[in-house]
């Protein structure tokens, strides 16, 4: 008899605990990466094999079997790392990081059935009186095909559940052909000549091809319509000219920006490009993703979560908008897709360009400071004119709204000047960021405001619907007849949001094509791209919108950008509030003058004197990122300190009191027997947003001059957190580098 040794699997599973688990082979092969399923605590997970062995801390005996092995590989040894690495820097159990990183139908007990997902496009000169016209849906399906030149199976579902004899039939009388949907071609009209570089552009491409075997993050800090992307898809041209190169291209919403896609798709249109992002259906992202995994799909544009895309032959990454915030995932594992990003780059040994006309102060910190080791590696590519000829950054005017008075949000001086633009048939943006009607119901008697019942925040007034809106928490109510407080039958809807300004200048210029952008009117899935169709077409006159307008399109008719009301963030207690606010309206600004007519802002505030505008007037952001760099390390705030964040919520605020302060007593005490601590614990305080969804919220800040001490503290405390008897009790996590307070 042949004594074969057991094989043991090493496998992470979906599960709040921080460690793997051994099963039994149970006969079946597997290699590091396979799915498996597995019995735990009576019922069956998906799996992930991490490791094989043949021995196990635990008793053989004691051990069960897996139920299954699938055939599919989910991860190889990089990616593999690259979690394990944000497993311990952000504390959260491996298992689930990993298996949240995949594609929903791989979290699924069935094999990733991967059937190859086509488009359809129309052949040249199609005569669609073929088709009997009793055939209703064959010609509504051309009809789409003619507006939209290619639709994806997702995109014909829509048309109707029946498409796919329809679309058979087409294929047949030769009207209709289908693509493999990886090799999907641009469906955006752009140009697709390569422009002339000019000397900054040419530079920043020389620089990163010239290190392309090394890990190498390059910032490339470019004014908006300095023509970053052009630089990007130049990098890229040489790049995949390699044989067989991946690259992954991260965005902060795919959805907001469809130019930037279509402009990859052609000016690299022999490359085949898939997106991921929350957009797609299941099985769009389960075909994306293996696309990417396996190196059949050569550019992946993607957005946060895709950092964790496994490709073979990655050789480069990407981040435009660095700054943006939507790169932090903010539950679960809070990791930051440009820290994760730059983690995968340096363990691949790649380089990595990060892009922005306003870089976070994080990198920028790491580009500039003499006094950061950092500095030696980053490499700082400038691009300060805009890329098309004549086009010049706009003005920057400030309206004090003291002296001018705003009537319904608007000041007589911007009145005058969208006036002026429509005589002209030019195009304005009037940005304000709050959607609904008004912020704020109030009653003149008692002055009375609408609360949320749930958050400590106020209602937002949607009158097209008749409802009061909490933005935080979801909660809805009728808009109440009278006041609950007095009785006053005479409620007032107070202060602007977009509705509200719509409606205003629709009364102001009745003739006047106005269109409203915020999240609200954009629930479809095309209505962006519909109303940016508009714009180009010049049938909209005035836009009104949130920041959701503020991101990368390009407007070349439009001169005047209004900016209603931001003086809130001005002197908001949240330290990262200004330089947000700036990042902002640099880039709403950066939407005026992008052709040969030259643009105008005009910012209503009540603070004309406030040091951010007179930065944003000279378009100077190196000096104030550097006035606002020096507050920070006079202050000891991120980027010169690094934060941790523990979190805390219950029904009951004496269990969230409780958990903090005995978190904060830990803590304390494993620092104690250091001379000068290297961890700065505070104590338990209430964030701006007190109250959320009901629960009660509690946090308590840990700061530190180095990651490493931060990481010392944290690797000793969290094991003793998860002990405490109120942890199984109330909601609570750790964020580590948190973006809010
Ligand atoms: P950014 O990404 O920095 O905002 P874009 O890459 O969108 O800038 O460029 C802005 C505009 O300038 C685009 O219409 C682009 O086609 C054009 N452009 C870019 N580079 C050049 C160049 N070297 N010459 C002429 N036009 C250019
Ligand atoms: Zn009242
Ligand atoms: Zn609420």
């Amino acid at each position: 008899m042949i004594f074969m040794p057991q094989t043991i699997f090493n496998i992470v599973l979906d599960v709040p605990l921080n460690r793997t688990f051994d099963y039994l082979s149970g006969g079946f092969a597997a290699r590091v990466g396979n799915r498996v399923v597995v019995p735990f605590a009576g019922r069956h997970l998906v799996g992930v094999v991490v490791g094989l062995s043949e021995t196990s801390d635990y008793p053989i005996e004691k051990l069960k079997h897996v139920s299954h092995v699938f055939d599919d590989v989910v991860f190889d040894s990089h990616m593999y790392k690259l979690l394990k690495f944000c497993a311990d820097y952000y504390h959260f159990p491996l298992g689930q990081a990993l298996i949240s990183t995949l594609p929903l139908r791989l979290r699924q007990i069935k094999p990733a059935v991967s059937r190859k997902q086509f488009s359809y496009s129309l052949l040249p000169n199609v005569d669609a009186s073929q088709i009997p016209v009793r055939k209703v849906l064959m010609h509504r399906i051309i009809a789409s095909l003619q507006i939209k030149p290619s639709l994806t199976e997702a995109e014909l579902a829509l048309i109707s559940p029946g498409w796919r004899k329809a679309v058979t039939e087409l294929k047949n009388l030769g009207l209709v052909s289908a693509q493999e949907a990886v090799a999907v071609k641009a469906s955006l009209p752009t140009s697709s000549v390569e422009p002339q570089l000019n000397d900054e552009q040419d530079k920043a491409i020389k620089s990163v091809l010239a290190l392309t075997h090394q890990f190498k993050p390059w910032l490339l800090h470019g004014i908006t319509g300095s023509g970053k992307t052009e630089v990007y898809i130049q990098i890229l041209q040489k790049i995949l000219g390699d044989n067989n190169a991946q690259v992954l291209v991260l965005v902060p919403e795919i959805n907001l920006t469809p130019q930037l896609e279509a402009r990859f798709r052609s000016r690299l249109s022999q490359y085949p490009l898939v997106t991921l992002h929350s957009n797609l259906s299941e099985s769009e992202r389960l075909q994306n993703w293996l696309a990417a995994s396996t190196g059949a799909a050569k550019i992946v544009i993607g957005t946060r979560l895709s950092v964790f895309t496994p490709m073979l032959h990655l050789k480069l990454i990407v981040m435009d908008e660095e700054h943006d915030s939507s790169y932090k995932q903010q539950d679960g594992m809070r990791y930051h897709a440009r820290d994760v990003a730059m983690v995968r780059a340096k363990q691949l040994n790649i380089p990595i360009v990060l892009g922005s006309a306003t870089p976070s102060l994080e990198t920028w910190f790491n580009a500039t400071s003499d006094h950061n080791a950092q500095k030696q590696q980053y490499g700082l590519l400038s691009l300060s004119q805009r890329a098309v000829e004549n086009a010049v950054l706009p003005n920057i005017f400030c309206i004090d709204t003291a002296k001018s008075p705003t009537e319904n949000g608007l000041s007589p001086i911007l009145t005058k000047a969208l006036l002026e633009r429509l005589a002209r048939k030019e195009q304005s943006l009037l940005f304000i960021n709050r959607r609904g009607y008004a912020p704020v119901l109030h009653c003149n008697a008692c002055q009375w405001v609408a609360p949320c019942m749930r958050c400590s925040a106020r209602m937002v007034v949607h009158l097209s619907q008749k409802r009061l809106k909490c933005h935080h928490c979801g909660h809805e109510q009728k808009i109440p007849q009278q006041c609950p407080s007095c009785g006053n039958t005479d409620l007032h809807p107070t202060g602007q949001a977009t509705q509200r300004l719509e409606q205003t200048l629709q009364n102001l210029f009745p003739t006047a094509r106005i269109a409203r952008v915020d999240r609200d009117s954009m629930r479809s899935k095309d209505a962006l791209t519909d109303i940016l169709t508009k714009v180009h077409n010049q049938e909209i006159d005035i836009l009104v919108g949130t920041q959701m307008l503020a991101k990368g399109h390009d407007f070349p008719h439009l001169t005047l950008v209004g900016v209603i009301d931001t003086d809130s963030a001005l002197y908001s207690p949240d330290f990262r509030a200004s330089e947000r606010l700036f990042a902002q309206l640099m880039q709403v600004s950066g939407r005026a003058g992008r052709a040969e007519k030259a643009g105008e802002v005009l910012i209503q505030t009540a603070f004309p004197q406030h040091v951010l505008f007179h930065a944003l007037r000279s378009q100077d952001y190196v000096s104030f990122v550097n006035e606002l760099l020096q507050e920070r390390s006079a202050m000891q705030f991120p980027p010169a300190s690094y934060f941790a964040l523990l979190r805390a919520e219950a029904n009951d605020f004496s269990q969230v009191q409780q958990f903090l302060s005995k978190a904060g007593n830990l803590a304390r005490a494993l620092l104690a027997n250091q001379l000068k601590p290297e961890v700065m614990v505070y104590d338990p305080v209430r964030p701006q947003m007190e109250r959320l969804k009901g629960m009660e919220r509690g946090q308590l800040l840990l700061q530190a001059n180095s990651r490493a001490a931060l990481q010392r503290l944290l690797k000793s405390w969290m094991p003793q957190l998860r002990e405490l008897p109120l942890a199984a009790k109330i909601r609570w996590s750790l964020d580590i580098d948190p973006l809010e307070f």
